[in-house]
């Protein structure tokens, strides 16, 4: 099959979408096993992300640029610096990682808490 740069573009920003929104829910102060969790998680990441070239790519960038856990900014921070990493490659725009402050609302409110409209 013909590559298709339209739907791996829009597989690429649902899964950076996806990804900065879950670190920007990860906890301020991860147990162990959060730590652990998120670690596993993005590696298997790299293992299973369905563009074969990225994947590689990004396999590559964690054996340079280590996961960051420690904590939900040390998370974001990272995760913002990698998808730099990549914009850069791809020859697209770096994004000031200083502002990622509450760009990355998943909309979930604040859990047990009521339902907004
Ligand atoms: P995207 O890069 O998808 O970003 C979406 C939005 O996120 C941007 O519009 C901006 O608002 C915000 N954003 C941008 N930079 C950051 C940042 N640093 N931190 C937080 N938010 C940010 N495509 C290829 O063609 N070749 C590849 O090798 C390749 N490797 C990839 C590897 C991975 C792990 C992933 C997830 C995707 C990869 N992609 C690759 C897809 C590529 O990164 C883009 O997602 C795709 O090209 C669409 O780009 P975009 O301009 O819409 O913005």
């Amino acid at each position: 099959k013909l590559e298709n740069a339209t739907l791996k573009a829009e597989l690429g920003r649902a899964t950076w979408k996806f990804m900065h929104t879950m670190v920007s829910r990860f906890p301020e102060t991860p147990t162990k096993e959060e730590r652990n969790t998120l670690e596993t998680f993005i590696y298997l990441f790299g293992r299973l992300y369905p563009c074969g070239d990225c994947a590689r790519h990004f396999r590559q960038m964690l054996a340079q640029y280590p996961p960051q856990t420690s904590s939900r900014t040390a998370a974001a921070g990272w995760l913002c610096f990698v998808h730099n990493v990549v914009n850069e490659r791809l020859e697209k725009p770096i994004f000031d990682c200083n502002n990622i402050g509450d760009f990355y609302d998943c909309g979930c409110g604040e859990e047990g808490k009521e339902k907004k409209e």
